[in-house]
């Protein structure tokens, strides 16, 4: 849209019509006093004498054909242009500053992008460290409270013989919390299971903790942000868990990769047995799983994943198959639309990979379900 405010109007307007025929290569006119007049440029039209135009009206007219107008009226009638593209090419492009403006502009664009880039990745590294340190800290999980939890949640040590060696045991982790990003505090300080999250280029790029309470039904501890009373998630990753994964059996005897979003689940299904030849790995969130998606009207559950997304999680390349095991949700369809378009990238990115989503409905066991995927349900 053209608006007053376009100030390209005043610029077309203040140039003698005489230029913008000079511009146009209108060739063939003669002065009459305040007029030129000659052929007429329009297409088809021509003649000797039927064109004219006026310099103190600033306008042209042909008798014959009828164009007429002033400034950017001549250059859509030579040109064949509509108004705007008319005003571009006689003015050039909308431009609030001048050149010099401009440049400085883009200078100091450019300047903030690359400091915050270094602020994201100084940040980054700070955050690996302290995951690090945590990690660090903790000691092999055998015979600690990791194993009471996992028994409680159905990881029997006697089917579980050997702990991954992914996770460990702190006994007293703090836990932090901010309402800026930028102080912390302590609302916590006990045991965790930790988990150590892996790059996709297999270095250590974060720490998931599980705080722990065997005296709760589920072994997690119940912590309240004692200045908000609010209750806190009795899990949290420091680091970055994007593109990574817990291996908790980081390589299978066949080229087949089952991931589940949690710890727990994922264990569930290495230990069932029956795909004990598979790579087991916790994808830590569910974002992570499905990475970016192609979103907008209608899309919210299509699961189409957005492959210029170089941060999402993508299989190693040895992997053939890829199955996502679908935990009980809350929202099943939004679960499964992030889980597809993981899948989806998974194929997109590994030629002749294949990915599938396992379900596991409410009150089934996760093996049996392992199994049906084993026959190609
Ligand atoms: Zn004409």
């Amino acid at each position: 849209m053209v608006t007053t405010s376009d100030h390209r109007l005043a610029d077309a307007k203040a140039k003698p019509i005489k230029d913008v025929a000079d511009l146009l290569h209108i060739n063939g006119l003669v002065r009459a006093g305040r007029e030129w007049v000659g052929p007429c440029p329009g297409v088809g039209c021509g003649g000797r004498d039927r064109f004219s135009i006026n310099t103190s009206k600033n306008l042209f007219n042909c008798r014959i054909c009828g164009a007429k107008g002033d400034q950017v009226h001549l250059v859509m009638f030579v040109r064949g242009l509509d108004f705007l593209p008319a005003l571009d090419w006689l003015c050039g492009p909308k431009q609030e500053l001048s050149a010099a403006e401009l440049s400085e502009r883009e200078r100091r664009d450019r300047e903030n992008r690359e400091r915050q880039q270094r602020e994201q990745q100084k940040y980054r590294e700070n955050a690996r460290r302290a995951a690090w340190k945590i990690w660090d800290e903790a000691v092999q999980p055998e015979a600690t409270p990791v194993r009471g939890y996992l028994t409680l949640r159905g990881i029997r040590s006697d089917i579980l013989t050997r702990m991954p060696k992914c996770l460990r045991y702190h006994p007293a982790c703090p836990y932090m919390v901010s309402d800026d990003g930028q102080q912390w505090r302590e609302v916590h300080r006990g045991p965790a299971m930790l988990a150590a999250i892996q790059g996709p280029d297999g270095k250590f790029s974060g720490v998931h903790r599980t705080w722990l309470d065997l005296s709760k039904p589920k072994g997690k501890a119940e912590i309240t942000d004692p200045k908000t009373g609010k209750p806190q998630k009795a899990k949290k990753t420091l680091g970055s868990k994007k593109g990574g994964a817990i291996r908790l059996q980081p390589l299978g005897s066949v080229p087949q990769l089952i991931m589940a979003e949690g710890i727990e689940t994922t264990l569930s299904a290495m230990i069932g047995g029956t795909h004990a030849e598979a790579a087991f790995w916790c994808g830590v969130d569910l974002g992570n799983m499905a990475g970016q998606r192609m979103l907008g009207k209608g899309r919210k559950f299509a699961g189409i994943p957005d492959l210029e997304d170089a941060e999402a999680f993508v299989p190693p390349e040895w992997v053939r198959e890829l199955i996502f095991i679908q935990d009980g949700d809350s929202e099943p369809r939004l679960t499964r639309a992030k889980l597809l378009s993981g899948c989806r990238r998974a194929m997109a990115k590994r030629a002749g990979l294949k990915a599938r989503i396992v379900p596991v409905p409410e009150g089934l066991d996760l093996n049996d379900v392992l199994m049906g995927a084993a026959d190609g349900r």
